[in-house]
């Protein structure tokens, strides 16, 4: 498999588009916002070979690229279906509340719920709804990675302020996440790629939250 990152919007935002090699299929995970890198990543990759539009939440830094995306690959549009309302709500998805552009964005062709699986080639991917930073955040896991969205930075969590948002859950999550045997390459949704062993040890949020809940 091969993982190509690209920044995008003004929040930064990390946007993924993951290839399994051996088909040649991929999926796109928050693709933000459009830029002329994003489109020459996916012109690369063959806008016909995507699969999946996968998003970690509904945050407007995450989806706002979702339309453009869809266009041009055709590929459906999934995500947790906690998050699915937020996508159509601008007070939820938080365009409003960032840049006082109260956008609606399309509505998700797919909703997972926990423990769902699903294929892009032969590659096999499980969804952890993993709430906290919104009602409906997951992350989307296979063979050693992990896009773990705002639930999980390097050293580092996501918000539990916005609307949807829970400290306790997050708690929940990190330590659900944590829990998962072995170690994964994890790729968060702002700043650097980390791992799940770095976290276990360094993550100043994961030691809060498992000593004080
Ligand atoms: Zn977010």
């Amino acid at each position: 498999m091969k993982v190509t990152g690209i920044q995008v919007g003004e929040l930064e935002t990390n946007c993924y588009i993951y290839r399994d090699e051996s088909t040649g299929r991929c999926a796109i995970i928050d693709p933000g916002e459009m830029n002329d890198r994003l489109r020459a990543a996916i012109e690369e990759a063959g806008r016909a070979s995507f699969d999946y539009i996968l998003l970690t939440h509904c945050h407007f830094d995450h989806v706002g690229g979702v339309s453009e995306v869809r266009e041009l690959t055709g590929a459906p549009v999934a995500i947790q279906k906690h998050d699915a309302a937020g996508l159509r709500d601008s007070g939820i998805n938080l365009s409003g509340y960032f840049f006082g552009q109260r956008t609606i964005y399309p509505p998700a062709d797919l909703t997972f719920d926990d423990g769902e699986t699903f294929y892009v080639g032969e590659t096999k991917f499980t969804v952890m709804h993993t709430p906290g930073h919104t009602v409906g955040s997951c992350c989307y896991i296979t063979e050693g990675l992990i896009f773990s969205g705002d639930t999980l930075f390097r050293e580092s969590a996501g918000r539990t302020d916005f609307p949807g948002g829970s400290a306790s859950e997050m708690s929940r999550s990190l330590q659900r996440l944590m829990a998962l045997e072995g170690d994964y390459i994890v790729y968060p949704g702002h700043e650097g790629v980390t791992t799940l062993s770095r976290e276990r040890v360094s993550n100043p949020y994961v030691r809060w939250f498992g000593q004080n809940h």
